[in-house]
């Protein structure tokens, strides 16, 4: 399905600004900085699509892109903005939860997180929403080239023991670098089986 088309569909702000529920779709949720960006941008082989989103103004929006004719791959605004007003991040929390618990054609959340610094407490508030909302979410690593390969064990033993409190957790961690395209394809063929 990655063969298809792959284009930026809108921004929404509020529910009532989603796009009908007519497609597969898989969200990217992730700390600021973690990659996310140019983990869409490896995904879908186009280089500057989801950096337009990226641009300030457009970060507390949830983005869809459509993906050939069957999926819709969505952005979601990254977190642990420490600078982000209460009352901003309060809004959008609340867009979350309503986006999290009502989509019913969402098949999996991914989760990403940064090879370097492993899950932090940010990361497991987003788990345990997931948990709550009851959607899969699947952990991706990022920047896997940032760290030597001697060290994946010992980051991979954090996760594992920090998806053995998330219910809503697939177990499988995928490795990835955007920059070595280590791990693309494994996560195009896991999108394209989800039905
Ligand atoms: P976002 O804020 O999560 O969208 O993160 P970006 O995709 O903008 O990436 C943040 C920074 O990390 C940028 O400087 C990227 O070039 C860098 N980066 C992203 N992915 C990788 C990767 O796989 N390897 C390395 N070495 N750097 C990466």
């Amino acid at each position: 399905m990655f063969a298809g088309p792959v284009e930026f569909l809108k921004g929404v702000v509020a529910m009532d600004g989603l796009p009908p529920a007519d497609r597969i779709e898989v969200c990217f949720a992730g700390r600021s900085n973690v990659g996310k960006s140019s983990l869409i941008n490896a995904l879908t082989g186009r280089k500057a699509l989801a950096r337009a989103s990226n641009t300030p103004g457009r970060t507390q929006e949830i983005n869809f892109f459509t993906v050939g004719e069957s999926h819709y791959l969505v952005d979601l605004p990254g977190y642990g903005y420490a600078e982000a007003p209460v009352a901003v991040v309060a809004k959008w929390q609340q867009l979350l939860k309503a986006y999290l618990s009502g989509r019913q054609t969402l098949r999996r959340a991914f989760v990403l997180i940064d090879m370097r610094h492993g899950v932090k407490a940010v990361d497991e508030e987003i788990m345990t929403l997931l948990d709550r909302s009851a959607v899969t979410f699947q952990v991706v690593m990022t920047k896997a080239d940032k760290i030597k390969t001697s060290d994946h064990a010992q980051v991979l033993d954090q996760v594992r023991r920090a998806l053995a409190r998330h219910p809503a957790a697939y177990p499988e961690i995928v490795l990835t670098s955007s920059e070595k395209g280590l791990g693309i394809e494994t996560l195009r063929a896991i999108i394209a089986t989800l039905e």
